[in-house]
């Protein structure tokens, strides 16, 4: 039995001020018990103030990047254990937008992860294909090229710390969501690979996440895909609403 996992990706939006604000409204109107593992990615300068009004629940903090050193003279640049510090769990790494927008490529994130990991943070590993892509029908030439330069060389132990979220990247921020059937295929595609990968027990033990324009109408049917295991959520995170939607769907949906 795989937990759910519902995270929210804030990307650069929300002041610590906002930032507090939401999470007030998010403890008021979160369901409890929580039916999920609750993971909120702030921007950095909100994440302290953050943990300090999560304590004593139950909702996890993450980073939304991490540097792939471990420390030293990095520039603008954030370290697994200063993420640690600020009282995050997870960090995300990988996602579409550092891979388009910031040139990260296959061989730095998974330095990334391989540090993140070494420093005791639990990775949200984002991967997924562009629309020509999947048009030109290699989904899951890309889908598998990402999963083993990501996760190359690490261990069954180190990939109970690692989610990998399935993220098409038409269908991020685009209101375009991938279809339960086209999301549970490829999702079904990284289970198999994980499997072949890591051994069954552990392929069958990590958790797969859906994003991509996740909202309350879509959420239910994506994640009763039998092995669709939550949510990266990036703009209904940002409304209590519609987060806390998302994390009830989970009541109903989550099979495994
Ligand atoms: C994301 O940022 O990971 C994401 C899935 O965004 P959105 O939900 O806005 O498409």
């Amino acid at each position: 039995m795989r937990q759910p996992i519902i995270a929210g990706n804030w990307k650069m939006h929300k002041s610590i001020a906002e930032a507090l604000a939401l999470v007030a409204e998010l403890m008021e109107k979160l369901p409890n018990p929580l039916p999920a593992e609750i993971v909120l990615a702030p921007p950095f300068t909100a994440l302290s103030a953050v943990r300090d009004i999560l304590a004593g629940t139950e909702v996890a903090l993450a980073g939304q990047n991490a540097c792939q050193h471990a420390g030293g003279a990095f520039t603008g640049e954030i370290s697994a254990s200063m993420l640690k510090d600020a009282g995050c769990t997870f960090v995300i790494l990988g996602h579409s937008e550092r891979r388009q927008l910031f040139g990260e490529d296959d061989a730095l994130i998974h330095q990334k992860i391989k540090t993140a990991l070494e420093h005791g943070l639990k990775v949200i590993f984002c991967l997924g294909e562009t629309l020509a892509m999947r048009e030109q029908n290699r989904t899951a030439e890309v889908v598998r090229r990402q999963l083993e330069a990501g996760l190359q060389n690490l261990t069954a132990a180190q990939m109970e710390n690692l989610v990998v979220a399935y993220e098409p990247v038409w269908a991020i921020g685009t209101g375009k969501t991938a279809t339960p059937e086209q999301a549970g295929e490829t999702h079904a595609f990284i289970r198999g690979w994980l499997e072949r990968a890591f051994g069954e027990a552990t392929g069958a033990a990590t958790r797969i996440l859906y994003g991509g324009s996740v909202n309350p109408k879509n959420c239910a049917a994506l994640l009763a895909q039998k092995n669709i295991d939550g949510a990266l959520v990036g703009g209904a995170s940002l409304i209590a609403d519609s987060f806390c939607a998302i994390i009830d769907s989970t009541h109903s949906s989550c099979s495994e």
